[in-house]
Protein backbone atom coordinates (compact mmCIF):
# COMPACT_ATOMS: atom_id res chain seq x y z
CA UNK A 1 0.00 0.00 0.00
CA UNK A 2 1.31 3.47 -0.90
CA UNK A 3 0.18 6.61 0.68
CA UNK A 4 -1.24 9.27 -1.52
CA UNK A 5 1.57 12.28 -1.94
CA UNK A 6 0.99 15.78 -3.04
CA UNK A 7 3.88 18.33 -3.81
CA UNK A 8 3.84 21.64 -5.05
CA UNK A 9 5.82 21.34 -8.59
CA UNK A 10 7.76 24.39 -10.10
CA UNK A 11 6.34 23.43 -13.38
CA UNK A 12 2.84 23.88 -12.89
CA UNK A 13 3.33 25.82 -9.66
CA UNK A 14 0.74 24.01 -8.01
CA UNK A 15 -0.08 21.29 -5.62
CA UNK A 16 0.16 17.99 -7.84
CA UNK A 17 -0.34 14.53 -6.72
CA UNK A 18 2.11 12.22 -7.39
CA UNK A 19 1.09 9.63 -10.03
CA UNK A 20 4.21 7.77 -10.31
CA UNK A 21 4.83 6.19 -14.22
CA UNK A 22 5.35 3.07 -12.80
CA UNK A 23 2.83 2.17 -10.25
CA UNK A 24 4.21 1.77 -6.69
CA UNK A 25 7.47 3.09 -8.07
CA UNK A 26 9.11 6.41 -7.80
CA UNK A 27 12.12 7.56 -9.61
CA UNK A 28 13.47 10.84 -8.59
CA UNK A 29 16.99 12.79 -10.02
CA UNK A 30 18.49 15.73 -8.31
CA UNK A 31 21.38 17.64 -9.81
CA UNK A 32 24.10 16.66 -7.42
CA UNK A 33 27.68 18.90 -6.45
CA UNK A 34 30.31 20.23 -9.29
CA UNK A 35 33.67 18.40 -8.04
CA UNK A 36 36.00 21.76 -8.04
CA UNK A 37 36.43 22.58 -4.24
CA UNK A 38 35.35 20.86 -0.60
CA UNK A 39 31.18 20.37 -0.30
CA UNK A 40 30.10 23.53 1.95
CA UNK A 41 26.69 24.09 3.96
CA UNK A 42 24.90 24.67 0.97
CA UNK A 43 26.00 21.19 -0.62
CA UNK A 44 24.88 19.53 2.36
CA UNK A 45 21.47 21.33 2.86
CA UNK A 46 20.46 20.52 -0.55
CA UNK A 47 21.53 16.59 -0.17
CA UNK A 48 19.72 16.48 3.14
CA UNK A 49 16.42 17.39 1.71
CA UNK A 50 16.31 15.18 -1.08
CA UNK A 51 17.88 12.20 0.82
CA UNK A 52 14.67 13.00 3.26
CA UNK A 53 12.32 13.09 0.41
CA UNK A 54 14.11 9.82 -0.57
CA UNK A 55 13.48 8.21 2.99
CA UNK A 56 9.78 9.87 2.98
CA UNK A 57 8.90 8.15 -0.36
CA UNK A 58 9.92 4.56 0.46
CA UNK A 59 8.31 5.34 4.11
CA UNK A 60 5.07 5.70 2.22
CA UNK A 61 5.53 2.53 0.65
CA UNK A 62 7.14 3.17 -3.05
CA UNK A 63 9.91 2.12 -4.11
CA UNK A 64 12.45 4.81 -5.05
CA UNK A 65 15.33 5.28 -7.33
CA UNK A 66 17.20 7.86 -6.88
CA UNK A 67 20.12 9.29 -8.79
CA UNK A 68 22.31 12.07 -8.02
CA UNK A 69 25.05 12.77 -10.45
CA UNK A 70 28.72 14.28 -9.87
CA UNK A 71 29.70 17.11 -12.29
CA UNK A 72 33.34 15.77 -12.48
CA UNK A 73 34.35 17.31 -16.02
CA UNK A 74 33.65 21.38 -16.12
CA UNK A 75 35.55 24.91 -16.45
CA UNK A 76 35.58 25.06 -12.82
CA UNK A 77 37.48 21.80 -12.42
CA UNK A 78 39.90 22.60 -15.27
CA UNK A 79 40.87 26.01 -13.66
CA UNK A 80 41.04 25.14 -10.61
CA UNK A 81 43.08 21.81 -11.65
CA UNK A 82 45.48 24.37 -13.63
CA UNK A 83 45.64 26.72 -10.45
CA UNK A 84 46.81 23.52 -7.98
CA UNK A 85 48.84 22.40 -11.06
CA UNK A 86 47.39 18.65 -10.54
CA UNK A 87 45.71 16.50 -13.55
CA UNK A 88 41.70 17.59 -13.77
CA UNK A 89 40.59 13.81 -13.58
CA UNK A 90 42.91 13.69 -9.90
CA UNK A 91 41.42 16.79 -8.64
CA UNK A 92 37.72 15.69 -9.52
CA UNK A 93 38.26 12.26 -8.43
CA UNK A 94 39.69 13.62 -5.27
CA UNK A 95 36.89 15.94 -4.40
CA UNK A 96 34.29 13.01 -5.31
CA UNK A 97 35.74 10.80 -2.44
CA UNK A 98 35.82 13.95 0.06
CA UNK A 99 31.81 14.75 -0.89
CA UNK A 100 31.03 11.07 -0.24
CA UNK A 101 32.77 11.10 3.19
CA UNK A 102 31.75 14.29 3.80
CA UNK A 103 27.69 13.30 2.62
CA UNK A 104 27.25 10.09 4.75
CA UNK A 105 29.18 11.79 8.01
CA UNK A 106 25.71 14.39 7.63
CA UNK A 107 24.17 11.76 7.75
CA UNK A 108 23.00 11.30 4.01
CA UNK A 109 22.47 7.71 2.55
CA UNK A 110 23.99 6.69 -0.64
CA UNK A 111 21.52 7.45 -3.66
CA UNK A 112 20.65 4.64 -5.69
CA UNK A 113 23.19 5.94 -8.61
CA UNK A 114 25.63 8.58 -8.16
CA UNK A 115 26.77 8.73 -11.88
CA UNK A 116 30.00 11.00 -13.19
CA UNK A 117 29.88 13.00 -16.13
CA UNK A 118 33.13 11.14 -17.12
CA UNK A 119 31.70 7.60 -17.39
CA UNK A 120 28.65 8.96 -19.39
CA UNK A 121 31.13 10.09 -22.63
CA UNK A 122 29.17 7.33 -24.89
CA UNK A 123 25.30 8.41 -23.77
CA UNK A 124 26.31 11.77 -24.09
CA UNK A 125 27.69 11.69 -27.48
CA UNK A 126 24.76 9.41 -28.84
CA UNK A 127 22.42 12.17 -27.26
CA UNK A 128 24.08 14.73 -28.85
CA UNK A 129 23.40 13.04 -32.23
CA UNK A 130 20.15 12.40 -31.87
CA UNK A 131 19.44 15.92 -31.68
CA UNK A 132 21.90 16.62 -34.80
CA UNK A 133 19.93 14.21 -36.36
CA UNK A 134 16.75 15.69 -35.46
CA UNK A 135 17.85 19.28 -36.13
CA UNK A 136 17.69 20.13 -33.07
CA UNK A 137 21.20 21.31 -32.67
CA UNK A 138 23.99 21.95 -35.18
CA UNK A 139 27.60 22.00 -35.28
CA UNK A 140 29.77 25.15 -35.91
CA UNK A 141 32.67 24.95 -38.34
CA UNK A 142 34.84 25.19 -35.48
CA UNK A 143 33.61 21.88 -34.06
CA UNK A 144 30.87 22.95 -31.29
CA UNK A 145 27.62 21.54 -31.04
CA UNK A 146 24.98 24.20 -30.17
CA UNK A 147 21.12 23.33 -29.10
CA UNK A 148 19.03 25.27 -31.03
CA UNK A 149 16.66 26.88 -28.78
CA UNK A 150 14.22 28.00 -31.98
CA UNK A 151 13.12 24.40 -32.35
CA UNK A 152 11.94 23.78 -29.14
CA UNK A 153 8.10 25.81 -28.79
CA UNK A 154 7.30 25.97 -25.09
CA UNK A 155 10.99 26.66 -24.33
CA UNK A 156 10.83 29.06 -21.38
CA UNK A 157 8.12 26.67 -19.58
CA UNK A 158 10.00 25.88 -16.25
CA UNK A 159 11.51 29.43 -15.98
CA UNK A 160 8.28 30.80 -17.31
CA UNK A 161 10.97 33.04 -19.61
CA UNK A 162 9.49 34.50 -22.81
CA UNK A 163 12.21 33.65 -25.42
CA UNK A 164 11.41 36.87 -27.41
CA UNK A 165 11.84 38.72 -24.36
CA UNK A 166 15.03 37.37 -23.53
CA UNK A 167 16.07 37.90 -26.80
CA UNK A 168 15.02 41.78 -26.87
CA UNK A 169 16.51 41.90 -23.59
CA UNK A 170 20.04 41.42 -24.25
CA UNK A 171 21.83 43.42 -26.99
CA UNK A 172 22.77 40.92 -29.79
CA UNK A 173 26.51 41.65 -28.95
CA UNK A 174 28.87 39.43 -30.82
CA UNK A 175 27.79 35.73 -30.35
CA UNK A 176 30.63 33.66 -32.23
CA UNK A 177 29.29 31.23 -34.34
CA UNK A 178 25.84 30.61 -32.72
CA UNK A 179 22.35 31.02 -34.64
CA UNK A 180 20.49 32.54 -31.90
CA UNK A 181 21.91 34.68 -28.83
CA UNK A 182 19.84 32.11 -26.60
CA UNK A 183 21.28 28.72 -28.40
CA UNK A 184 23.76 27.04 -26.13
CA UNK A 185 26.09 24.39 -26.10
CA UNK A 186 25.86 20.73 -26.37
CA UNK A 187 29.68 19.61 -26.95
CA UNK A 188 32.72 22.20 -26.50
CA UNK A 189 36.06 21.66 -28.95
CA UNK A 190 38.40 21.26 -26.76
CA UNK A 191 41.41 19.30 -26.16
CA UNK A 192 42.78 19.90 -22.34
CA UNK A 193 44.51 16.61 -21.48
CA UNK A 194 42.23 14.24 -19.12
CA UNK A 195 39.05 16.40 -19.45
CA UNK A 196 38.28 15.91 -23.53
CA UNK A 197 37.27 12.87 -25.48
CA UNK A 198 36.94 12.11 -29.11
CA UNK A 199 33.78 12.49 -30.83
CA UNK A 200 32.26 12.71 -34.09
CA UNK A 201 32.96 16.52 -34.27
CA UNK A 202 36.59 16.23 -32.77
CA UNK A 203 38.53 16.29 -29.64
CA UNK A 204 36.25 18.15 -26.80
CA UNK A 205 34.20 18.07 -24.26
CA UNK A 206 30.23 18.10 -23.22
CA UNK A 207 28.27 21.28 -21.95
CA UNK A 208 26.77 21.46 -18.71
CA UNK A 209 23.27 20.72 -19.26
CA UNK A 210 23.48 17.58 -21.32
CA UNK A 211 24.69 15.54 -18.58
CA UNK A 212 21.88 15.18 -16.65
CA UNK A 213 20.02 14.94 -19.50
CA UNK A 214 22.06 11.39 -20.52
CA UNK A 215 22.08 10.67 -16.77
CA UNK A 216 18.96 10.65 -16.28
CA UNK A 217 17.82 8.72 -19.17
CA UNK A 218 19.85 5.59 -18.73
CA UNK A 219 19.45 5.28 -15.08
CA UNK A 220 15.57 6.63 -14.74
CA UNK A 221 13.94 6.51 -18.11
CA UNK A 222 13.36 9.15 -20.72
CA UNK A 223 9.78 10.08 -18.74
CA UNK A 224 10.36 9.83 -14.53
CA UNK A 225 8.61 11.39 -12.00
CA UNK A 226 10.62 13.41 -9.77
CA UNK A 227 13.66 15.87 -10.68
CA UNK A 228 15.47 18.07 -8.21
CA UNK A 229 18.03 20.60 -7.59
CA UNK A 230 18.55 24.07 -5.98
CA UNK A 231 16.50 27.36 -7.11
CA UNK A 232 19.57 28.70 -8.35
CA UNK A 233 19.27 25.72 -11.18
CA UNK A 234 16.08 26.52 -12.48
CA UNK A 235 17.44 29.05 -15.20
CA UNK A 236 19.62 28.17 -17.36
CA UNK A 237 20.23 24.28 -16.33
CA UNK A 238 16.88 22.50 -15.83
CA UNK A 239 15.10 24.70 -18.47
CA UNK A 240 17.81 23.55 -20.89
CA UNK A 241 17.54 20.20 -19.64
CA UNK A 242 13.83 20.09 -20.30
CA UNK A 243 14.81 21.38 -23.65
CA UNK A 244 17.55 18.55 -24.58
CA UNK A 245 15.60 15.46 -23.13
CA UNK A 246 12.05 16.40 -24.69
CA UNK A 247 13.30 17.00 -28.12
CA UNK A 248 15.80 14.11 -27.86
CA UNK A 249 13.49 12.01 -26.36
CA UNK A 250 9.80 13.10 -28.44
CA UNK A 251 8.79 12.22 -24.75
CA UNK A 252 7.98 14.75 -21.82
CA UNK A 253 10.51 15.05 -19.02
CA UNK A 254 10.04 15.05 -15.40
CA UNK A 255 6.60 15.26 -14.52
CA UNK A 256 7.37 17.14 -11.24
CA UNK A 257 10.10 19.63 -10.47
CA UNK A 258 11.19 20.28 -6.83
CA UNK A 259 13.48 23.06 -5.68
CA UNK A 260 15.41 23.58 -2.45
CA UNK A 261 15.82 27.37 -1.31
CA UNK A 262 18.63 28.99 -1.40
CA UNK A 263 21.14 29.14 2.33
CA UNK A 264 22.58 32.19 3.91
CA UNK A 265 25.02 32.70 6.35
CA UNK A 266 24.53 35.73 8.98
CA UNK A 267 22.03 36.93 6.20
CA UNK A 268 24.87 37.22 3.42
CA UNK A 269 25.46 34.85 0.66
CA UNK A 270 28.15 32.79 1.37
CA UNK A 271 31.34 33.68 -0.01
CA UNK A 272 35.34 32.80 0.27
CA UNK A 273 36.33 37.11 0.49
CA UNK A 274 32.98 37.40 3.12
CA UNK A 275 34.68 34.12 5.28
CA UNK A 276 31.59 33.16 5.78
CA UNK A 277 32.55 30.15 3.53
CA UNK A 278 31.43 27.20 5.88
CA UNK A 279 32.86 23.83 4.77
CA UNK A 280 30.83 20.94 6.08
CA UNK A 281 34.03 19.43 7.22
CA UNK A 282 34.51 22.36 9.58
CA UNK A 283 31.58 22.49 10.44
CA UNK A 284 31.56 18.84 12.03
CA UNK A 285 34.32 19.57 13.64
CA UNK A 286 32.28 21.55 16.16
CA UNK A 287 28.59 20.53 15.83
CA UNK A 288 26.90 16.94 16.09
CA UNK A 289 25.81 15.97 12.27
CA UNK A 290 22.43 16.07 13.96
CA UNK A 291 22.53 19.83 14.79
CA UNK A 292 22.79 20.31 11.09
CA UNK A 293 20.10 18.40 10.12
CA UNK A 294 17.85 19.60 12.30
CA UNK A 295 18.83 23.24 11.30
CA UNK A 296 17.77 22.64 7.75
CA UNK A 297 14.68 20.53 8.70
CA UNK A 298 12.30 22.79 10.80
CA UNK A 299 12.52 24.53 7.28
CA UNK A 300 10.31 23.91 4.60
CA UNK A 301 13.01 22.35 1.50
CA UNK A 302 11.62 25.43 -0.89
CA UNK A 303 12.28 28.15 1.95
CA UNK A 304 14.96 30.57 1.85
CA UNK A 305 17.23 29.12 5.48
CA UNK A 306 19.86 31.48 7.48
CA UNK A 307 22.07 30.23 9.78
CA UNK A 308 24.05 31.60 12.55
CA UNK A 309 25.77 30.93 15.31
CA UNK A 310 22.44 31.49 17.31
CA UNK A 311 20.95 28.91 14.80
CA UNK A 312 23.48 25.81 15.82
CA UNK A 313 22.98 26.77 19.53
CA UNK A 314 19.52 26.40 19.85
CA UNK A 315 19.54 23.71 17.54
CA UNK A 316 22.22 22.09 19.44
CA UNK A 317 19.88 23.08 22.58
CA UNK A 318 17.07 21.61 21.23
CA UNK A 319 18.46 18.43 20.73
CA UNK A 320 19.60 18.44 24.21
CA UNK A 321 16.63 18.58 25.48
CA UNK A 322 14.77 15.98 23.07
CA UNK A 323 17.56 13.64 23.94
CA UNK A 324 16.89 13.73 27.92
CA UNK A 325 13.36 13.38 27.13
CA UNK A 326 14.11 10.14 25.17
CA UNK A 327 16.40 9.02 27.61
CA UNK A 328 13.56 9.91 30.75
CA UNK A 329 11.28 8.32 28.64
CA UNK A 330 13.34 4.77 28.03
CA UNK A 331 13.62 4.70 31.59
CA UNK A 332 9.88 4.79 32.45
CA UNK A 333 9.19 2.34 29.22
CA UNK A 334 11.66 -0.63 30.76
CA UNK A 335 9.40 -0.75 33.52
CA UNK A 336 6.19 -1.60 30.97
CA UNK A 337 3.97 -4.79 31.97
CA UNK A 338 4.25 -6.94 28.91
CA UNK A 339 0.50 -6.33 27.92
CA UNK A 340 0.18 -4.31 25.42
CA UNK A 341 -3.74 -3.84 26.70
CA UNK A 342 -2.80 -0.42 28.74
CA UNK A 343 -4.99 2.61 27.65
CA UNK A 344 -2.22 5.40 27.10
CA UNK A 345 -2.32 8.57 28.84
CA UNK A 346 -2.55 12.30 27.78
CA UNK A 347 -4.53 11.26 24.61
CA UNK A 348 -1.94 9.57 22.93
CA UNK A 349 -2.57 6.53 20.59
CA UNK A 350 -0.37 4.41 18.98
CA UNK A 351 -1.12 5.59 15.73
CA UNK A 352 -1.06 9.86 16.59
CA UNK A 353 2.38 10.79 16.47
CA UNK A 354 2.58 8.26 12.89
CA UNK A 355 -0.53 9.74 11.64
CA UNK A 356 0.22 13.21 12.48
CA UNK A 357 4.01 12.32 10.37
CA UNK A 358 2.30 11.26 7.73
CA UNK A 359 -0.22 14.44 7.53
CA UNK A 360 2.70 16.75 7.26
CA UNK A 361 5.38 14.63 5.34
CA UNK A 362 2.59 13.63 2.22
CA UNK A 363 1.97 17.50 1.98
CA UNK A 364 4.91 18.62 -0.01
CA UNK A 365 7.14 16.65 2.26
CA UNK A 366 6.27 19.49 5.12
CA UNK A 367 9.46 18.93 7.47
CA UNK A 368 8.64 22.26 8.99
CA UNK A 369 5.13 21.20 10.28
CA UNK A 370 6.21 17.48 11.19
CA UNK A 371 9.32 19.11 13.55
CA UNK A 372 6.80 21.25 14.87
CA UNK A 373 4.08 18.37 15.58
CA UNK A 374 7.12 16.43 16.92
CA UNK A 375 8.15 19.77 19.49
CA UNK A 376 4.38 19.11 20.71
CA UNK A 377 4.47 15.62 21.42
CA UNK A 378 8.05 16.37 23.37
CA UNK A 379 6.12 19.11 25.57
CA UNK A 380 3.39 16.45 26.27
CA UNK A 381 5.86 14.26 27.50
CA UNK A 382 7.24 16.23 29.86
CA UNK A 383 3.88 16.59 31.70
CA UNK A 384 4.13 12.74 31.56
CA UNK A 385 7.70 12.50 33.05
CA UNK A 386 6.05 14.17 36.38
CA UNK A 387 2.98 12.33 36.86
CA UNK A 388 2.51 9.01 39.20
CA UNK A 389 4.34 5.56 38.40
CA UNK A 390 1.47 3.39 36.68
CA UNK A 391 1.67 0.87 34.09
CA UNK A 392 -0.37 3.09 31.21
CA UNK A 393 2.37 5.41 31.80
CA UNK A 394 5.00 3.09 31.32
CA UNK A 395 3.16 1.96 28.16
CA UNK A 396 2.79 5.24 27.24
CA UNK A 397 6.38 6.52 27.32
CA UNK A 398 6.99 3.36 25.62
CA UNK A 399 4.68 3.92 22.91
CA UNK A 400 5.76 7.36 22.62
CA UNK A 401 9.50 6.95 22.06
CA UNK A 402 9.32 3.80 20.06
CA UNK A 403 6.88 6.49 17.30
CA UNK A 404 9.49 9.24 17.65
CA UNK A 405 12.32 6.59 16.56
CA UNK A 406 10.37 5.77 13.85
CA UNK A 407 9.58 9.17 12.13
CA UNK A 408 12.78 10.17 13.06
CA UNK A 409 13.96 7.72 11.31
CA UNK A 410 12.79 9.27 8.15
CA UNK A 411 13.68 12.83 9.61
CA UNK A 412 17.57 11.19 10.43
CA UNK A 413 16.98 12.38 14.13
CA UNK A 414 16.73 10.53 17.06
CA UNK A 415 18.63 7.54 16.01
CA UNK A 416 21.54 8.02 18.68
CA UNK A 417 21.48 6.04 21.84
CA UNK A 418 20.27 8.73 24.40
CA UNK A 419 22.95 8.10 26.82
CA UNK A 420 25.99 8.54 24.05
CA UNK A 421 24.31 11.86 22.66
CA UNK A 422 23.91 13.34 25.54
CA UNK A 423 27.65 13.09 26.81
CA UNK A 424 28.53 14.68 22.97
CA UNK A 425 25.84 16.88 23.14
CA UNK A 426 26.89 18.12 26.97
CA UNK A 427 30.55 18.12 26.22
CA UNK A 428 30.22 20.08 22.99
CA UNK A 429 28.51 23.50 24.13
CA UNK A 430 30.93 23.77 26.40
CA UNK A 431 33.45 25.94 25.05
CA UNK A 432 30.54 27.98 23.90
CA UNK A 433 29.72 28.78 27.65
CA UNK A 434 33.08 29.26 28.16
CA UNK A 435 33.14 26.94 31.19
CA UNK A 436 35.02 23.41 31.12
CA UNK A 437 34.04 20.32 32.84
CA UNK A 438 36.39 20.31 35.36
CA UNK A 439 34.72 23.19 36.22
CA UNK A 440 31.59 22.08 36.87
CA UNK A 441 32.94 18.90 38.53
CA UNK A 442 34.77 20.82 40.88
CA UNK A 443 31.95 22.79 41.84
CA UNK A 444 29.50 20.22 42.06
CA UNK A 445 32.63 17.90 44.84
CA UNK A 446 32.22 21.61 46.70
CA UNK A 447 28.72 21.72 46.94
CA UNK A 448 28.48 17.94 48.15
CA UNK A 449 30.55 19.00 50.45
CA UNK A 450 28.56 22.18 51.47
CA UNK A 451 25.89 19.61 51.97
CA UNK A 452 27.30 17.16 54.11
CA UNK A 453 28.04 20.45 56.46
CA UNK A 454 24.84 21.57 55.98
CA UNK A 455 25.80 24.62 54.93
CA UNK A 456 22.57 25.17 52.14
CA UNK A 457 23.48 28.57 51.60
CA UNK A 458 26.74 28.05 50.01
CA UNK A 459 25.18 24.78 48.50
CA UNK A 460 22.36 27.17 46.74
CA UNK A 461 25.24 29.88 46.16
CA UNK A 462 26.97 27.31 44.11
CA UNK A 463 24.14 26.22 41.64
CA UNK A 464 23.15 29.66 41.47
CA UNK A 465 26.60 30.53 40.19
CA UNK A 466 26.53 27.49 37.36
CA UNK A 467 22.95 28.67 36.72
CA UNK A 468 24.47 32.22 35.80
CA UNK A 469 27.11 29.97 33.13
CA UNK A 470 24.48 28.17 31.97
CA UNK A 471 24.91 25.12 33.83
CA UNK A 472 21.54 23.08 35.64
CA UNK A 473 22.30 21.09 38.26
CA UNK A 474 19.74 17.85 39.31
CA UNK A 475 19.71 16.21 42.77
CA UNK A 476 17.97 12.74 40.68
CA UNK A 477 18.04 9.59 42.95
CA UNK A 478 21.31 8.21 40.80
CA UNK A 479 23.10 11.34 42.32
CA UNK A 480 23.65 15.04 41.48
CA UNK A 481 24.28 15.31 37.66
CA UNK A 482 24.80 18.69 35.31
CA UNK A 483 23.50 19.45 32.20
CA UNK A 484 23.14 22.42 29.70
CA UNK A 485 20.22 25.25 30.15
CA UNK A 486 17.66 25.26 27.91
CA UNK A 487 14.60 27.16 26.84
CA UNK A 488 11.95 24.79 25.99
ZN1 LIG B 1 21.37 18.76 -13.71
Amino acid sequence: MTRPIHIISSLTGKKEQLVPIHPGEVRMYACGVTVYDLCHLGHAMQAVFFDVMRRYLEYAGYKVTYVRNYTDVDDKIINRAAETKISPRKLAQDMVVAADEDLLNVGVAPASHEPRVSQMIPEIIAMVQTLIDKKAAYVTPAGDVYYRVRAKADYGKLSKRNPDEMRSGTREVFQGEKEDSLDFALWKRDSVPEATWPSPWGQGRPGWHIECSAMSKKFLGVSFDIHGGGRDLIFPHHENEIAQSESANDAPFATIWVHTGLLTIDKQKMSKSLGNHLLIRDVLKIWPAEVLRLGFLEHHYSSAIDFSKQVFFNCHKRLLYYYETLEALDEIASKAPASEKETLLDGFTPESIVENFHRAMSDDFHTATAIADINRVFKKSRDLLVQKKSDAKAWTAKTIARSLREVGKVLTLFQEDPRTMLGTLKTTLLPELNITKEEIEQAMTERQTARKEKNFARSDEIRATLAKRGIELRDTPQGTVWTVLYQE
